[in-house]
């Protein structure tokens, strides 16, 4: 056969030196056979050696496909396995890493549960200890393996390992892999696992995508740059990210690539602040503004100095002929919803339409109920789109938007749908606009030519991130509150106190106050902390507060359930209202004065300053109460901390990013930036406003007639690659 008489191509130096390999019909070295392949960095992981088509779909959940992809995963953490201490020599109180064979294991009962795995060399043995997950644990230890495992060593009467990091050794070219060096220990995810990619089997994907030729990853950096700020060539950082020499070497490596990173979205921002000062709109509103004059009139209150100041601010920008991109930041209620009204109010009166979008049903049907008369008595008709409609109704109200008849359409994501047409949509309002995905705010853009955008937040980006990351928006802040605005006064106790808090509410309430009761639902589909709502409620209604009249609304119960109980309560019918977070973004009861937040251990910073705002807006004095309930970490303790000291949103949210790191203070789109993966932005502020400096000369140097400067052509065409295939990251349509 042919398949044989190709094998028996002999090498000239002798089998056991050179190999025939009939793939690419050349002799290799022996050890060679594994680089036949060739890699390239935008070669799909799928045809890397080890992986198909199965484990191709898992990484691509974790969002990896590319060879590119795969060498910029980030280990989570390294295991220090440089040294391999000897059994017998463990010392409590230290970390180590140790390799030996099982002896033995089992499952304790005495004392605490636990299963105990007998690891022993040459020198001596030690038990290694579990006391959580340890059925799946105990199947995987047979009797004569080798592991290694790295963890901290203590004494109770015996020497022992508790939860360590184990890897099974399997054979010596896997030591050389998995030990005698600082290994990475990758992220892992569920599904990762069930597609069989373990921790160990990532490094060996990892590996071969090291494999890579140097020459494919060509430095895009100039070298000056690098000089600069003493950044690693990159392909010497890809190499040290996942095998360093030491750490503060892997932190190097991370630095330079957080900094490739930033310099790409950099890039992507920049870029769009280019083109949007490039456009042009097509509408054009009157000079005149009398009918906001009448109102501003028309309000019950007068406007404050920074609303005013806004209001003048936005209303210049829609006379400009290109579309305004403007934020409106401003703490929990000073006052954003007029504001954006008065805008819609001057779009009106250029017989533009606007449409308000807002993250739940019950904000925009308070924003809707709330303007509907008094723009009403102005002659501006307005409409409320949701999801919960009836179908007709539904069509009803999108006839009128179509042919022009509805000035201002308050909605949610409903607004979204195909069926909602606008016959002249001039002006786009996002409230809470982190809530949204890029995708959706594009969508509802893009259903007018250029409109003018304002997006409001009340979480705001801590100063010295704003300039860089949201360099392609103009920011106005809102900082003074209302007049007569009480502050609201916040102390933190530990579950064990509330019984004692159940009896002061219970004054507080003979003395006429309202209380938001919250319980946390982190995911609408998280049926756990749902039933604990609903148990609760019940507990309270019968129990607790039985002399009052408590009302419970979340995210399933129904609209016309949910609607009446909110009227009750804004109108005093019922005392307490127990919610999840649903009530956290924007809803206006100035009656309430009272907030509980329970678990109060298990929400980020932000979001209880959010819920705290709902409190302390009418004429008495607010007072929130955050319950946490054992174990409160370390963390959680600081941020409850924060959360009792302060009651400044700006200062609130940099204390926020601080202590949840930037991972996830943006990673949950809080601010609607791509993601970052490798930078962190509490960390890497330095290079910020240097990638923004490289980023404007790159951009700039085009108009410009000097010589043109290779390695900076290089880095644009690099920088536009990347560009086009993250284009769906552009954040504002
Ligand atoms: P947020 O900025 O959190 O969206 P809202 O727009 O919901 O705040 O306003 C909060 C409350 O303050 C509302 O009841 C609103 O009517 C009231 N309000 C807004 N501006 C003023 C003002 N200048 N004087 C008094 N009350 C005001
Ligand atoms: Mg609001």
């Amino acid at each position: 056969m042919f398949h044989s008489y190709t094998k028996q191509i002999l090498s000239p130096l002798g089998n056991n030196i050179f190999l025939y390999n009939n793939d690419i019909d050349k002799f290799v070295p022996k050890n060679y056979s594994k680089r036949v392949q060739t890699i390239k960095l935008n070669s799909e992981v799928q045809y890397l050696k080890g992986v198909g088509p199965r484990r191709a779909a898992a990484l691509a959940g974790i969002d990896i496909h590319t060879v590119y992809d795969l060498l910029h995963f980030l280990p989570r953490r390294y295991l220090d396995r440089t040294m391999i201490t000897p059994i017998g020599s463990l010392k409590a109180n230290i970390d180590a890493t140790i390799i030996g064979r099982v002896l033995g294991k089992g499952i304790l009962y005495g004392g605490a549960k636990r299963l105990e795995v007998i690891i022993g060399d040459e020198s001596g043995y030690v038990a290694l200890i579990w006391f959580a997950g340890y059925k799946y644990l105990e199947k995987m230890f047979n009797k004569g393996d080798i592991y290694a495992a790295t963890g901290p060593v203590s004494y109770f009467q015996q020497l022992q390992m508790a939860h360590p990091e184990i890897e099974r050794i399997e054979d010596v070219q896997d030591q050389l892999i998995h030990t005698g060096r600082i290994v990475p220990v990758y992220p892992s995810t569920a599904e990762l696992k069930e597609s069989g990619i373990s921790g160990r089997t990532m490094r060996q994907i990892i590996n071969r995508a090291l494999e890579i030729d140097s020459n494919e990853i060509g430095d895009y950096l100039p070298k000056r740059y690098l000089d600069e700020y003493n950044f690693l060539p990159l392909q010497k950082a890809l190499r040290s990210i996942h095998y360093p020499d030491n750490i503060e070497n892997a932190e190097q490596a991370r630095k330079r690539l957080a900094f490739d990173e930033l310099l790409q979205l950099q890039y992507l921002i920049l870029c769009s602040r280019q083109k949007r000062t490039e456009l042009k709109k097509n509408h054009k509103y009157k000079k005149s503004a009398k009918l906001v004059k009448k109102f501003v009139e028309s309000l019950p209150f007068e406007l404050t100095a920074d609303q005013n100041k806004v209001s003048g601010v936005i209303i210049d920008d829609m006379v400009k002929t290109r579309p305004m991109h403007r934020l409106m930041q401003g703490d929990v209620g000073c006052g954003k919803t007029v504001v954006a009204l008065i805008a819609a109010v001057y779009a009106s009166e250029s017989k533009l339409q606007t449409a308000f979008m807002a993250p739940t049903e019950l904000l925009a049907e308070q924003h809707y109920q709330n303007w509907k008369e008094p723009l009403e008595k102005l002659g501006i008709e307005s409409s409320l789109i949701i999801g919960a409609m009836s179908k007709p109704e539904r069509r009803d109200e999108e006839d009128k938007i179509e042919s022009g008849k509805i000035d201002i359409v308050f909605g949610t994501h409903a607004l979204l749908s195909d069926p909602t047409k606008f016959s002249r949509l001039g002006l786009v309002i996002i409230d809470e606009q982190h809530r949204f995905g890029v995708k959706q705010r594009g969508q509802l853009i893009s259903k007018g030519k250029r409109p003018d955008i304002l997006v409001m937040t009340a979480t705001p980006i801590p100063r010295t991130l704003a300039l860089t990351l949201y360099g392609d928006l103009d920011i106005s802040s809102i900082k003074t509150v209302p007049k007569g605005r009480q502050t609201t006064k916040t102390v933190w106790r530990m579950a064990s106190a509330r019984a004692d808090m159940y009896d002061f509410l219970k004054t507080r309430l003979a003395g006429g106050d309202q209380i938001f009761i919250i319980y946390p639902l982190v995911e609408k589909s998280d049926k756990l902390d749902l039933q604990a709502a609903e148990d609760e409620y019940k507990n309270l209604k019968t129990n607790i507060f039985k002399d009052y009249k408590v009302g419970l609304v979340h995210g399933r119960v129904k609209k016309d359930k949910k609607e009446k109980t909110i009227l009750d309560f804004k109108t005093g019918k019922i005392q307490i209202l127990v919610a999840t977070t649903v009530i956290e973004v924007g809803i206006d009861i100035p009656s309430a004065s009272i907030m509980v937040i329970e678990h109060a251990e298990r929400f980020g910073l932000s979001q209880l300053h959010q819920l705290r705002g709902r409190v302390g807006r009418g004429e008495k004095k607010g007072l929130t109460i955050a319950v946490a309930t054992d174990p409160v970490s370390h963390l959680a303790r600081r941020r409850l901390e924060m959360f009792v000291s302060s009651t400044d949103g700006f200062k609130i949210a940099e204390a926020d990013l601080e202590l949840r790191g930037p991972g996830e203070f943006f990673g949950t789109r809080q601010h609607g930036l791509p993601e970052l993966k490798i930078a962190d932005l509490s960390i890497d502020t330095d290079l910020l406003p240097y990638s923004r400096e490289i980023v404007s000369q790159l951009l700039s140097d085009e108009s410009d007639n000097k010589e043109p400067d290779i390695e900076l052509i290089k880095l644009k065409k690099f920088l536009e690659k990347r560009s086009s295939e993250r284009i769906e990251l552009t954040r504002f349509g």
